[in-house]
């Protein structure tokens, strides 16, 4: 099933979501669902606080943009970035903010601890886009936007542009705080 995008400022993109402990047959079909998302969308990543749910879920499909290594889709539950090295600089899109983009910078090799959606606990090493969108998403996760990682200027031009794109959006405007 195919999930509606939340797309900013919709208030829920700035929430802290909460650990998943419910390892069930729900979890797994939101899971799925997210995924079908996502492709529907042709994103590399989504996190569950872009359909609305304060929940520490995340899937990422970077294979389109790098075949090389093909991990095909990853749903991680409660990850979290456990060490991270050398940087790497990605120019950014989100389907929360679709039309726009901007260079963010970030560590570029990282370990990262998760579960399955079983509730196994794994761990999984990445370096470049793949990496790049894993700390995307589990920015989501704690309510931060890729705009919050980019000088104030630059995210003032990537919400122009972005409000200039999506008139219908700006209403919510005045409640965007930071
Ligand atoms: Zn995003």
């Amino acid at each position: 099933m195919i999930l509606p995008i939340r797309l900013w400022p919709d208030p829920v993109l700035k929430e802290r979501s909460v650990d998943v402990t419910l390892f069930d047959d729900e979890l797994r079909s939101f899971a799925e669902n997210m995924a079908e998302t996502m492709y529907a969308s042709r994103g590399l990543g989504l996190a569950a606080p872009q359909v609305g749910e304060l929940r520490r879920v995340i899937v990422v499909d970077v294979d389109d943009v790098d075949q090389e290594n093909s991990r095909g889709l990853l749903t991680l539950i409660n990850p979290e970035v456990i060490s991270g090295s050398g940087s790497i600089v990605w120019e950014e899109g989100c389907l929360s903010f679709p039309g726009v983009s901007e260079k963010v910078k970030r560590p570029n090799e990282i370990r990262v601890r998760y579960q399955t959606t079983d509730g196994a606990l794994c761990e999984v090493e990445a370096s470049g886009i793949f990496s790049v969108c894993i700390q995307h998403e589990i920015d989501h996760l704690n309510g931060v936007n890729f705009i919050d990682r980019v000088s104030r200027l630059k995210r003032h031009m990537v919400l122009r542009q972005y409000f200039k794109l999506h008139p219908e959006q700006a209403g919510q405007k005045a409640s965007e705080s930071r």
